[in-house]
């Protein structure tokens, strides 16, 4: 296998939404157990404040956004200092209607649900942004 590209996963840092906690248990996911040899993160408050290195890495490797809210604070941060980016994910997006997340420390276990489908989006497109630089 290839491991020269690795995509960067970033995601919002919401501390005031069980969303934004879903989106960080979710990438972490990705990032240390699903796909460790070929992701890498972004800490998004230095990225904001002025990380150059990591500003650099998202011109220059493919990123994956993932946002706890519509208000995509890491899709838009990433794409106003870095470009476009190759996937954002909305967590809103992966909850059925009925669930409604309300923890914001110490998730249940439907909000573990729900961040394992998140975490599940995340993966398919490592492997798709993957798959697409090595043609
Ligand atoms: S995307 Fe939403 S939850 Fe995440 S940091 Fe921004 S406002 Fe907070």
């Amino acid at each position: 296998m290839d491991n020269k590209i690795k995509v960067g996963i970033v995601s919002c840092s919401g501390e005031d939404l069980p969303e934004g906690s879903i989106s960080r248990l979710a990438t972490l996911e990705v990032l240390l157990k699903r796909k460790p040899l070929d992701t890498t993160t972004i800490c998004l408050p230095l990225y904001i404040a002025g990380g150059e290195g990591d500003r650099l890495f998202a011109k220059n490797y493919p990123t994956i956004t993932v946002d706890g809210c519509d208000k995509l604070c890491a899709k838009k941060a990433t794409e106003k200092y870095s470009g476009r980016v190759s996937h954002s994910i909305n967590v809103k997006d992966f909850i059925k209607d009925g669930e409604e997340p309300v923890n914001r420390r110490n998730l249940n276990n439907k909000e573990k649900e729900i961040a394992n489908r998140v975490a599940n989006e995340i993966e398919k497109n490592v492997d798709r942004i993957l798959r697409k630089g090595r043609d």
